[in-house]
This record gives structure tokens, C-alpha cells and sequence, in this order.
């Protein structure tokens, strides 16, 4: 086959990998930009508020050396995770992110054609790693009350199975997946099949019964645990994530990791966070707390939605979704549309949650409006 080339030239132009073609596009969410309303920003799942003093200190310290590699090994900051977690630092991986760690780990383990289950809905980098390393993604629909359904994720794997995605809490939905419920999916996995934990919201979890992954980690021989600085840290724009991974896997992990990926700055700032743990925590319980405002306020409205242990909310709008999201964006809401699915809102400023309430008032109200007049004919 010759294709044209994009200049015109009848030369044959370089063939892109087959892989590329099916890939889902990322969809980042929308940036607020050009209305006269005021513009809330839901649509990342971003933390609100500002750097910590003290976070900013540290990468102004180090901003006179960036003409300077970073730590490839990130030492320091490795160091501060293991003595977090009680792991061995020969246990911690670092990557540009969390979906960079995630991304390592399935190049680290598929070959072409092996498959790669999660549920879905869930993160949307997901499908588009696992064809980027040539893999198959099995995405297994979520329960009616927008759970992991574990039994038909396990029921799906087969002999060309090498990961398992959990992510919980879910992203988008905000579902977090019981320890009783993960330890009988564990007990059908089978041990050579990789299980990836991913907790990027994991500080938001307030659910007694929750899986945490660091238990899983040292009870199991193939679990790995994904986190990530952006989220309940704040951090998404200086991209640090890490894993916590057996050793062998960890070692793979840094094989693969794009040199000098981590920046000093994003390191520093990691450390810094992770001195300032009660701040955060003060944050992190302040989010918790809107969370629960919102949810309790969309129940109180007529919506119906999942209880969520992440910094966001789900409204299963369906059908319907895209005049949903149009009438959050007429009150300056901008948030994460999904086509036919639903909506994801994440947890702002009091002020952004509050104009969300309101135009969540108002979007329930067209939407009523819309279904009876379909159903009244
Ligand atoms: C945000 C997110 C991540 C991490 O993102 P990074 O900014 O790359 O660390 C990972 N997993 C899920 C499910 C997320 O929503």
C-alpha cells in the first residue's frame, strides 16, 4: 500500500504502527475559556487549592538548577515513600504521573495480542496504553449501582491475561471496591496474572470496608499499587506519581521509565508534601466534607447517584447527557461529559460546588421536562 505523502510528494510516506489507528483520542478535561459567566473548572478532578507555602519554598529552592538533569533514581523522594508505606525502597518506582507508572507497567508486561482487563467505565487512559503496547484491552461493564463487578472481571480472564486494572475508587464513577470483595477476586486470579491497584483517589476513601492496596501488596505476590501526587496533593501539573511493586517489578518499572522523566521540582515538591502531611490532611478532610454536602444536596434535588469516595460526583444522565452538560456550562460549570453515560463533576471551591448545585437544580429540571414530554407525547 502507498500512501499519499502529506506533503504531496508521491514518495511513500513512514507507515504508522497499525496500534495507532484504534486508539481512543485522551479527552483532557475542558479548560474554562471565553464566556462573560464565570468559569468553574470541574472537569480534572484537580485539587482547589493552592500550593502550600512550604511546597513552594522547596521547588524555588531548587528552580536555579534546572539546567541540571534531575535525581534519575529520585532518591530522596523514594526514600520518604518507603518510610510512608513501611516498604523497601527497592519496592518504589517513580514515573511523570501516575498513567506514566501505568503505562511502564504494561510495557513492562505485554507482549503484543495479551490482554489487559479492567472495568469499565472507568479511567480513560486506560484503553489507549494497552493499545499503545500493542495490547488487548477487555473492559468489563461496571454493575448497575456502578461498581466493579470483581466475579466477571476474574470470570474474563484468560491464559493471554497479564494485568488486571482495579481502579478504586472508580474514576468516574467514585466506587471504591470492598477488601472482602478484592480478596475473593484475588483467590481466582491466578498468581501470574498482575493485579494494578489503582488508587489515585485513595486519600478520599473514607468507606471502613475499603481495600486499601498497601495490604494487598504484602499479602499478595502480584499486586502492585499505583499513586499519584496530583490528586489529593495538588501537584497535577508538576507530574510525579509512584508505584509500589515487588522488587522484580519495580526493577522493570525503571527499566522502561523514560530517562530523567521526574523532574527535581516535581520531586522536591513530592518531598515537601510529604512533610506537610497535616496540612494536607486538613485539605483532604475540607474536600471530604464538600463531597458529602454535594452529594447529600443533589439527593435532596431528586438526582440519583452512587455514594462517591473520590473528589468528584457521578450523574448517570444517559441519553440525556449532553443537554445536561449544556445547561451546567450556561451557569459556568464546566465539567467531564461522557456521551450517552454520564457526568463527572469534581469538588472545587465552596463557590464552584455551590454554582454546580445550582445548575444541577437546573439541569435535573430541564431533563424532567425533556422525558415527559417524550413520554406525555
Ligand atoms: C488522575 C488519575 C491518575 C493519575 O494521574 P497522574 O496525574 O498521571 O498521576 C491515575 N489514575 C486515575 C484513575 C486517575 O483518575
Amino acid at each position: 500500500m502507498t500512501t499519499q505523502h502529506p506533503e504531496g510528494s508521491q514518495q511513500p510516506a513512514v507507515s504508522l504502527r497499525p496500534a495507532l489507528r484504534s486508539l481512543p483520542p485522551y479527552k483532557p478535561g475542558k479548560s474554562a475559556a471565553g464566556s462573560d459567566v464565570l468559569q468553574y473548572k470541574l472537569s480534572s478532578n484537580e485539587n482547589p487549592y493552592p500550593p502550600l507555602p512550604s511546597v513552594l519554598d522547596a521547588v524555588n529552592q531548587m528552580s536555579p538548577e534546572m539546567n541540571l538533569y534531575p535525581d534519575m533514581t529520585c532518591r530522596a523522594v523514594t526514600e520518604a515513600v518507603a518510610a510512608r508505606w513501611d516498604v523497601a525502597p527497592s519496592s518504589v518506582s517513580f514515573g511523570s504521573g501516575s498513567v506514566e507508572v501505568a503505562s511502564q507497567i504494561i510495557r513492562s508486561v505485554c507482549d503484543e495480542g495479551d490482554e489487559v482487563v479492567f472495568a469499565w467505565r472507568s479511567f480513560e487512559a486506560y484503553p489507549i496504553l494497552a493499545g499503545l503496547a500493542g495490547a488487548t484491552a477487555v473492559k468489563v461493564p461496571l454493575t448497575e449501582d456502578e461498581r466493579h463487578d470483581l466475579p466477571a472481571m476474574a470470570a474474563a480472564i484468560t491464559e493471554r491475561t497479564k494485568v488486571v486494572l482495579v481502579c478504586t475508587p472508580n474514576n468516574p464513577t467514585g466506587t471504591s471496591v470492598t477488601a472482602d470483595e478484592l480478596h475473593a477476586f484475588m483467590a481466582q486470579v491466578p498468581s501470574n496474572v498482575l493485579v494494578v491497584v489503582d488508587e489515585a483517589y485513595v486519600h478520599f476513601n473514607v468507606a471502613p470496608d475499603a481495600a486499601r492496596g498497601i495490604d494487598f501488596f504484602h499479602e499478595y505476590p502480584n499486586v502492585v499499587v499505583l499513586h499519584t501526587f496530583s490528586k489529593a496533593y495538588g501537584l497535577a501539573g508538576l507530574r510525579i506519581g509512584y508505584a509500589i511493586a515487588p522488587e522484580y517489578i519495580s526493577a522493570a518499572l525503571r527499566a522502561v521509565a523514560i530517562p530523567f522523566g521526574v523532574t527535581n521540582l516535581a520531586q522536591q515538591a513530592a518531598l515537601a508534601s510529604l512533610a506537610a502531611e497535616t496540612e494536607i490532611e486538613e485539605r483532604i478532610t475540607a474536600l471530604i466534607e464538600q463531597r458529602d454536602h454535594v452529594h447529600q444536596q443533589l439527593l435532596a434535588q431528586g438526582w440519583e447517584l452512587p455514594e462517591s469516595q473520590a473528589n468528584f460526583v457521578w450523574l448517570r444522565t444517559g441519553a440525556q447527557t449532553v443537554q445536561a452538560e449544556e445547561t451546567l456550562s450556561r451557569h459556568g460549570v464546566i465539567a467531564r461529559a461522557f456521551p450517552d453515560e454520564g457526568i463527572r463533576v469534581s469538588i472545587g471551591s465552596p463557590a464552584a460546588n455551590q454554582a454546580f448545585l445550582v445548575a444541577a437544580q437546573d439541569a435535573l429540571e430541564t431533563l424532567r421536562a425533556a422525558s415527559s414530554s417524550r413520554i406525555g407525547g
